[in-house]
């Protein structure tokens, strides 16, 4: 069963996008949720834990935070508690140490995980706000900041949901028209403009000096694919969210 999705650029690190399939989790949150906010069973989602780690044959424990659509990081403790920074308010782990994995929970927004060979992982939640505020820029800004060289950073995006499912208000569009001019689509013959969020990202991606060949981008559709992803903007809460995560090998 394709529960997860791995990428090729991520090769050397524990990693995983999951998908919607192999899970325990009952409708409408079927089958592989990994959040309790919009209603499921807490024993639901520690089993789907369970099965994701053995999946990817490890014992570490994988940390995520409160996601609020901002742009703080924050940085994995060794004596760091999977419920102390479950109460942490941040859409960006990172991880210097090889015990723990970093993850995002994501419904539509993009999950982005970083590596950098025998230094760092990261996990990165961008929605359209998050995008705006720059937190994947933010993450890797400290990466270098904390004196990782930008040839051995990995960047790697997980599903999300695409151009032509995501719509956007005039207001919105005018906010991404500043930056991002060509990301924002305004077709004859569709009422309200659409948003690329991938490409809003490969462009502050290259404003870093990460080149194309450093990045992989998965393509699938959050939105389109309805048996293999969960989607806010399609079933709205009444849905689950996938979980990507890194850890060291
Ligand atoms: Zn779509």
């Amino acid at each position: 069963m394709n529960s997860i999705i791995t990428s090729p650029v991520l090769n050397d690190f524990t990693h995983a996008f999951t998908t919607r399939l192999g899970g325990v989790s009952n409708p409408p949150y079927d089958s592989f949720n990994f959040a309790i906010k919009w209603g499921d069973e807490k024993s639901a989602v520690c089993s789907n834990y369970s099965i994701l780690a053995d999946l990817l044959h490890t014992k570490a424990p994988i940390y995520t935070s409160q996601q609020v659509h901002g742009n703080s990081i924050y940085q994995i403790r060794v004596d760091d508690t999977l419920e102390s920074v479950q109460n942490i308010q941040a859409d960006a782990l990172i991880c210097y140490h090889p015990d723990a994995l970093v993850g995002v929970c994501t419904a539509d927004c993009v999950p982005i995980l970083i590596g950098v060979s025998g230094f760092a992982v990261a996990a990165v939640h961008a929605g359209w706000r998050g995008t705006l505020n720059k937190i994947t820029m933010r993450t890797i800004e400290r990466l270098l900041l904390d004196g990782c060289r930008p040839l051995d950073i990995r960047v790697a995006m997980g599903p999300s949901i695409c151009l032509n499912c995501l719509e956007i208000g005039e207001e919105v569009a005018s906010l991404f028209e500043v930056d991002f001019k060509n990301c924002v689509r305004r077709d004859v013959g569709i009422a309200k403009p659409h948003l690329d969020l991938k490409q809003c990202l490969m462009m502050q991606l290259q404003a870093l000096s990460i080149q194309p060949e450093q990045v992989d981008i998965n393509l699938a559709c959050t939105c389109c694919q309805k048996e293999r992803f969960f989607s806010y903007r399609r079933s709205g809460s009444q849905t689950g969210q996938h979980l990507s995560c890194i850890g060291w090998h």
